[in-house]
């Protein structure tokens, strides 16, 4: 149909499925700009929303561990993994639990001194007489007693004693001895741990290297566990020695320095006053380190818990690692509130934490990439619908032009097949009017109307039966009788109708057949269908007067073919032809008879009888249209 002109849809149905396309879409496209727009809006206050809920989740969370441990150490477990220590204190007196855990206590302790009097009978002759053999032999006597701190007194000063009258070698074993003796002090240094380092200089004097060393390593341990307390200056005197003979610090060091000054300066917290009973507390040691404490103090009693940050990743954030995953976010803990990073901040005075907690989305890029996949669905989703809308448009639109189409075609029929009837009817009329008013015609002439009578009914009998057939063929019901015929004789008798009917006498009709072509047919049909290639072949000849109608035997097959020197068809009418109530673009122009139903009949019968139409034309050079059936065998 495209090829007809005129075939436009009416502007106002154009314009009504138009807008029937078009604000749905526009309407659609509205919806999900919005949509888009308001999720990306969204977005930002959602991951916000979602993290402030987390932060306080990830509080409640760290409160339980930090709770938990506060138990514990209300319980009196002394008892704790690496990284934590335990503080007790009963007035001056202060122990740290486990033992060796820091590297060193807040204060002093205090140990019994030795006893001074009972040696100084000795170290009057050790001192003033310088004669060391004879305070040796007083000192060696007492070294004997049973009283432990009698016995330690002179054990020291016998030592020294030996160190003094050149013989360190024998001072060893002295010394040796005076390991065993703890629980006393000289000069406020436990005599055990005088003895342990008197041992490694003696060592050292005596160039006994690889003793030194071992005797270092037992120094280092015995500091290591805590068997001593000392203080500040005293644990660093003495891990500088050990380190100086040879002995490499152990890897925990850095660990019980770092406890040792945080319950260090938890004590002087706590000293000072107006420090609330009990607490928590995020103590900075170092401009880079800094420690938790716990604490509480009843009735002069004091216990308190430091932990490392290694021990609040090992033991408190491993336990809340689960909640961070879950809520998927990342915490990190502070002491201050300055250089915070970004985040939603919970400070110790709104959590009671002991650091300020700045909570963050774990992957702000992934969760981000979620709400892009989602909004990319959206879109994907809005755009299945709006391509449904065109394709819907698009179908209205080319069902609506087809049924448009139709009907012109259909008018434009029955305009045709009224003009078709016309002129017949129109020659009927004058003849016989022409026969009516002159009675006295000559028989030659009168002859001659009678005749034209006859071909004007007679094209109209045809015309009738055309109609008739085509309306059984498009309702199914046309009947064909077959029998065996020859082509080619059916072929010059319907040339010779056709000749003598339609009124074509300036038209040269040259048949060449191939005799015998027997076919099994309908002759009364298949005569139809040539008498349309005929028709047709007249109609669209234009200046041409020369129509060939050729019949021939091609193996299995018979070929009736028509072929005119006429106008031709375009190649894209070529399809069409055969639709019915098509007509071509120059047989509209040229105002050329016909109802466009001719080709649509040929194509049904030829089809009826297994056989085939071909065409071949070249607009301006004429057209040959082929009936094409089996041979009868
Ligand atoms: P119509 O009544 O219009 O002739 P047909 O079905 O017989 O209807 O033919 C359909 C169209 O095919 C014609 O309108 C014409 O454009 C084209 N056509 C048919 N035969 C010829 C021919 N021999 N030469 C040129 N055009 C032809």
């Amino acid at each position: 149909m495209p090829w007809r002109k005129g075939q436009r849809l009416p502007p106002r149905v154009t314009l009504i499925l138009v807008a029937a396309t078009a604000v749905p879409l526009v309407a659609l496209f509205w919806v999900s700009w919005r949509l888009l727009a308001q999720d990306r809006a969204l977005e930002d206050q959602q991951i916000d929303q979602r993290v402030e809920r987390a932060a306080d989740i990830v509080a409640a969370a760290l409160e339980r561990a930090v709770a938990a441990a506060e138990r514990r150490l209300a319980e009196g477990n002394r008892d704790w993994p690496d990284g934590a220590a335990v503080l007790t204190a009963q007035g001056e007196i202060v122990q740290v639990w486990p033992a060796g855990r820091a590297a060193y206590l807040p204060i002093a302790q205090k140990i019994p001194e030795l006893p001074v009097e009972p040696f100084a009978a000795g170290e009057a002759i050790e001192f003033r007489e310088r004669d060391f053999n004879r305070a040796a032999a007083i000192y060696r006597d007492l070294a004997g007693s049973t009283r432990p701190g009698l016995r330690a007194g002179a054990l020291l000063r016998l030592a020294r004693c030996l160190r003094g009258s050149e013989k360190p070698a024998d001072a060893l074993p002295v010394y040796t001895r005076l390991l065993d003796e703890d629980g006393w002090a000289f000069e406020g240094t436990p005599v055990s741990l005088v003895a342990r380092q008197a041992r490694c200089s003696l060592m050292e004097t005596l160039n006994r290297a690889d003793d030194l060393r071992n005797e270092a390593a037992l120094l280092g341990s015995d500091l290591q566990r805590g068997r001593w307390s000392l203080t500040r200056a005293q644990a660093h005197l003495y891990a500088q020695d050990v380190a100086r003979w040879g002995v490499e610090p152990s890897p925990a060091q850095p660990e019980r320095e770092l406890l040792a000054e945080g319950l260090s300066a938890l004590w002087e917290r706590l000293s000072l006053p107006g420090t609330a009973a009990s607490g928590r507390g995020s103590l900075a040691v170092r401009p880079q380190a800094s420690v938790v404490a716990l604490w509480s103090r009843a009735g002069g009693r004091v216990s308190a818990l430091v932990v490392t940050p290694r021990f609040v990743s090992a033991q408190w954030l491993a336990v809340i690692d689960p909640v961070l995953r879950e809520q998927r976010v990342k915490l990190m803990l502070h002491d201050g509130t300055r250089g915070l990073p970004p985040g939603t901040v919970r400070r110790t005075d709104e959590t009671g934490l002991p650091w300020t907690t700045v909570v963050a989305a774990g992957d702000p890029k992934a969760e981000r990439g979620e709400y892009q996949a989602r909004r990319r669905l959206l879109l994907l989703v809005f755009l299945i619908l709006a391509a449904l809308i065109v394709l819907a448009g698009t179908l209205t639109f080319r069902a609506t032009s087809r049924e448009f189409a139709a009907a012109r075609l259909q008018s434009e029929f029955v305009a045709a097949v009224s003009h078709e009837f016309r002129t017949p009817l129109t020659s009927l009329r004058q003849f016989t009017d022409m026969l009516r008013e002159h009675k006295n015609l000559s028989d030659e002439r009168r002859a001659l109307c009678y005749e034209a009578q006859a071909r004007s009914a007679s094209r109209l009998t045809r015309l009738v039966e055309s109609l008739l057939d085509f309306g059984r063929m498009e309702g199914g019901a046309r009947v064909y009788h077959f029998e065996p015929i020859d082509a080619a004789e059916l072929a010059r008798r319907v040339v010779e109708e056709f000749r003598a009917e339609a009124q074509s006498s300036d038209y040269q009709f040259r048949l060449t057949a191939q005799e015998p072509a027997a076919v099994e047919a309908d002759a009364e049909a298949l005569g139809r269908a040539l008498w349309n290639l005929l028709d047709n072949a007249v109609k669209y000849s234009g200046a041409s007067r020369e129509i060939e109608v050729e019949v021939r035997r091609t193996g299995p097959e018979v070929m009736i073919a028509v072929r005119d020197r006429g106008l031709g068809i375009p190649a894209h009418e070529r399809g069409l032809i055969f639709r019915k109530f098509q007509r071509g673009g120059d047989a509209v122009r040229l105002g050329i008879r016909g109802t466009g139903i001719g080709l649509t009949m040929v194509e049904h019968i030829v089809k009826a009888h297994r056989g085939r139409i071909e065409v071949r034309s070249e607009p301006g050079q004429g057209s040959a249209f082929a009936l094409v059936l089996p041979v009868r065998r």
